[in-house]
């Protein structure tokens, strides 16, 4: 059973000289930290092709002092701080960005902004992740909790939260590891202690196909999925809890000329509700079963048919970490003393597979300010970011020191 942290020792935290040394050094390096951020965001690692920057990062972790650095079984930088007890708290953030292989990942500067794909999310939390791993090895910071810092694979996509899902499912570590801090986006102001539940779907659908004068009259399977997005398009989704759904990416068809014979559809569903989410997985189905069927019965004098095969390709649970939970209390302490005022949200992240086995769990900012993840504008301004790797680190202080 958790309690709130104790006030005392989380308000000594700043007064602290190894604190201060450590968060000094964060400043003081600020510089740096961002120029090795822009060098990992450099490496190109789209989803499944991460080992070049696991390399890399596992050097670097090394080089912070941290001990046993090691690549696992799944992909995951692993490196280790031990503390005065085998009770782990983990640190991560994720190798993988969520572009294709072949992206341009060089990075350029206009004015205050940078662009890069993937510079933001998440080479700002793996460079925040080395420069706390530095600042504690620097101010010889020692815990209760031994901290496990992990580059892990698989965040982004169809990745699906492999990495962390290994970690914590299969490791030979996962028995000792009692809570988890992922960084990922930027804002020190945001806290993320809820998971948006995820589903996605694969659409396969396949008719018989002919040609389109020639064969007029039989079913299509690219007509069939206009059928289902013009029912998923039309659908009713509450904003509270928020609830969406999006097709994002149809491929299909051969020519001009000829009735397709097949098409595929990617669908993504998200909830912050288990029961909405539930519900509109229920939704799309259903608009998938009667597309079908009206096509079929549209085109029925022809005797041909069209199918459809769909396909759970992606799942992320929804929960909650509580507000009352140690590890949120300290996470919003931290913001505050750093000259923020927290926020707590719902996003889907690492953190949402611990939060479904009911390991306390948050995301937190790297620091600095950007936005247009995912795409190729994303864009990244390093002003104060120091602010980030800084509330990280008091957040695990600020816990490591709660009364459990
Ligand atoms: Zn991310």
């Amino acid at each position: 059973m958790l309690i709130a942290p104790l006030l005392g020792a989380q308000q000594e935290l700043p007064g602290r000289a190894d604190v201060r040394k450590a968060l000094e050094y964060i400043r003081g390096n600020h510089e740096a930290h961002l120029e090795r951020q822009v060098r990992i965001a450099e490496i190109p690692a789209p989803t499944f092709h991460e080992a070049e920057r696991a390399r890399f990062m596992a050097d670097q972790l090394r080089r912070a002092g941290l001990r046993d650095v090691e690549i696992d079984k799944q992909g995951n930088v692993t490196g280790w701080r031990p503390g005065k007890t085998a009770q782990t708290l983990v640190l991560a953030a994720h190798l993988d960005i969520s572009f294709a292989p072949g992206v341009n990942t060089k990075v350029r500067k206009e004015g205050k902004r940078w662009y890069g794909p993937g510079l933001a999310d998440d080479s700002r939390g793996l460079a925040a992740l080395l420069a706390i791993a530095e600042a504690m090895n620097h101010a010889k910071i020692e815990t209760r909790q031994t901290l496990l810092f992990v580059a892990n694979v698989g965040e982004e996509g169809l990745g699906d939260l492999i990495g962390i899902k290994y970690l914590f499912r299969e490791s030979p570590h996962r028995e000792r590891l009692k809570a988890f801090i992922s960084i990922d986006g930027t804002n020190p102001a945001r806290i993320t202690n809820g998971g948006t539940g995820v589903k996605r779907y694969r659409v396969d659908l396949r008719a018989p196909g002919g040609h389109s004068y020639g064969n007029f009259g039989r079913p299509s399977a690219i007509h069939t999925a206009g059928r289902i997005v013009a029912k998923l398009a039309a659908m009713e989704a509450p904003p509270s809890p928020k609830t969406t759904y999006n097709v994002g990416r149809i491929s299909g068809g051969t020519a001009i000329n000829a009735i397709a014979e097949e098409c595929t559809m990617e669908i993504d569903l998200r909830s912050e509700s288990p029961g909405e989410l539930d519900r509109i997985e229920l939704k799309m189905h259903e608009a998938v079963r009667l597309a079908v069927e009206e096509e079929n019965s549209f085109r029925g004098p022809s005797g041909l048919q069209v199918k459809a095969a769909t396909r759970l390709v992606g799942q992320r649970p929804a929960g909650q970490t509580p507000e009352t939970d140690a590890l949120v209390r300290a996470a919003q302490w931290a913001s505050r003393a750093t000259g923020h005022t927290p926020r707590l949200g719902y996003a889907s992240t690492d953190s949402n597979f611990p939060i479904s086995i009911g390991i306390p769990s948050v995301t937190l900012g790297g620091g600095g300010r950007s936005d247009n993840a995912h795409s190729l504008q994303e864009w990244f301004e390093p002003e104060d970011a120091w602010k980030g790797p800084q509330t990280v680190l008091l957040t695990i202080l600020a816990y490591d020191s709660a009364e459990r």
